[in-house]
C-alpha cells in the first residue's frame, strides 16, 4: 500500500487526522475541532477525554495483512493486532502505516531498558525461586529459549477528582465483663476482657489528582489479562518515535477508549476508597455512599515494553511476562505434583506420628488397628 497521506492527531481529542500535503487546516470528524497544521514537538501530547469519548465506539480489529519489506522486498504476514514487526529476512522494522486501522495512534513510549539476556536472567531467577516447580523448568531460561519483545498499548489517563462520602468510624474498646463459667462441674464467675467496636456516623470530602493512570489496552494478550506490573516509570515517557520499534513487535489496542476509561474509573475508585478510609480514621471504617466528580480529564496512548516467554510443559502452555523497564516477572507456572505429593506425605507422616504418640500418652486409641 502506498502512503501519500500524512497523519497527525487532532489537537483536542487525539483522533488520527488525514490530510493532503499543502492543506492548511483540517476539521476533525469526531469532535469538530479545526486543526491548524503545525509541527508539535517536545511534551507528550495529551487530549481532552470528554470530546474524544463523544466520537463513535471502535469496532473490530483489522484482519491479517500482507506487507512487503521496503529493504529486501520480502513478504510478511502481519497478525490482526500487530502494526510493527521485524522482517523475517533482513530484520528491518515493518510498520503498517495505514492509519484507518484504529482511531488513535501512540503518542509516547518507554523504550526497552532491559535487553533479552537480562530478561532471560530474570526469568531464570524467577523459575529457580518457585516452590514445587519441575526441576527441568530451569532449562527454559537457556540462551536458545527466545523471548519476544513486544510494545504493548496502554491508555494513560489524567483526572482531578473530588469525592463526597458518608460512612462510619469504628473505635475498638477493650471492656471487661463478668461471665459465668463451669469449671470441674462447679459454676463460678470470672472476668473476661473483650473487644467491642463503637460506630459513629461521619461524612467528608477527599480530593485526588491522577496522573498517567495506566490501563493496559491490548485486550488480546492472555498473559497480561490478570497480571499487573507493580510500577512503570511514566516520568521517563518519550514522544513516540518509530525508531524505537526496531527489532520488536508493536501492537494496536484492542480495548477502545470508552472501555479503557470505564476500567480506569473503576480502578481509580479503589484508590479513592482507600483515601476515604484514611480520612475516616479510627480503628475500622465503613463507606456507605460516595459521589465522585471528575474534571480535567485527559488521556494519551503509550507503548510499554514487555518481554514474553511461552513454553509448554506436559500438555499445557504457560506464559510469563517480564517488564522491559524493571525486569519484574509475572507469570503462570507449572507445578510438579510428585513434589507436592512427597511434601504432603511427609507432613501426613509427621501428623500421624504425632497422633500415635499423643494417643499413647493419653491412653486413647485415635487410630484404627492396622
Ligand atoms: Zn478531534
Ligand atoms: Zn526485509
Amino acid at each position: 500500500m502506498s502512503e501519500t497521506l500524512l497523519h497527525k492527531p487532532c489537537s483536542t481529542c487525539g483522533a488520527t487526522l488525514h490530510y493532503q500535503p499543502g492543506a492548511s487546516s483540517l476539521d476533525c470528524p469526531y469532535c469538530g475541532s479545526q486543526n491548524e497544521i503545525s509541527t508539535a514537538a517536545g511534551e507528550l501530547a495529551r487530549f481532552d477525554l470528554t470530546s474524544a469519548m463523544a466520537g463513535e465506539r471502535e469496532g473490530e480489529l483489522p484482519p491479517e495483512r500482507r506487507l512487503s519489506c521496503p529493504s529486501c522486498g520480502g513478504e510478511a504476514i502481519m497478525a490482526p493486532q500487530v502494526f510493527a514487526q521485524s522482517c523475517d529476512f533482513c530484520e528491518t522494522v515493518l510498520i503498517d502505516q495505514d492509519t484507518s486501522l484504529r482511531r488513535f495512534e501512540p503518542q509516547g513510549l518507554l523504550p526497552f531498558g532491559v535487553d533479552e539476556d537480562q530478561a532471560r536472567d530474570r526469568l531464570r531467577r524467577w523459575l529457580k525461586s518457585l516452590w514445587f516447580a519441575p526441576s527441568s523448568l530451569a532449562k527454559l531460561a537457556r540462551p536458545k529459549h527466545r523471548l519476544r519483545g513486544v510494545y504493548v498499548p496502554y491508555w494513560a489517563f489524567d483526572a482531578s477528582t473530588q469525592t463526597d462520602y458518608r460512612g462510619q468510624r469504628g473505635t475498638v474498646h477493650r471492656v471487661s465483663r463478668r461471665v459465668q463459667v463451669t469449671r470441674n462441674g462447679k459454676s463460678q464467675w470470672v472476668t473476661r476482657s473483650q473487644n467491642v467496636t463503637r460506630w459513629r456516623s461521619v461524612s467528608g470530602q477527599v480530593e485526588r489528582d491522577f496522573e498517567d493512570f495506566l490501563i493496559q489496552a491490548d485486550g488480546g494478550l492472555e498473559a497480561l489479562s490478570d497480571r499487573r506490573f507493580s510500577s512503570w516509570d511514566t516520568g521517563a515517557l518519550e514522544a513516540y518515535n518509530p525508531d524505537y520499534l526496531q527489532g520488536y513487535e508493536a501492537r494496536l489496542y484492542g480495548m477502545d477508549l470508552v472501555a479503557g476509561w470505564q476500567a480506569a474509573a473503576q480502578a481509580m475508585e479503589g484508590v479513592i476508597r482507600s483515601d476515604i478510609r484514611h480520612d475516616i480514621g479510627g480503628d475500622k471504617q465503613r463507606i456507605n455512599t460516595l459521589n465522585t466528580r471528575y474534571w480535567n480529564q485527559r488521556f494519551t496512548l503509550v507503548l510499554l515494553p514487555i518481554w514474553f516467554s511461552e513454553f509448554s510443559f506436559g500438555r499445557k502452555r504457560y506464559q510469563v511476562v517480564i517488564n522491559g523497564r524493571t525486569g519484574e516477572v509475572r507469570g503462570q507456572r507449572p507445578v510438579a505434583w510428585w513434589k507436592v505429593l512427597v511434601a504432603a506425605l511427609l507432613v501426613l507422616g509427621l501428623v500421624g506420628a504425632a497422633l500415635v504418640i499423643a494417643s499413647q500418652i493419653e491412653g486413647l486409641s485415635l487410630l484404627p488397628p492396622i
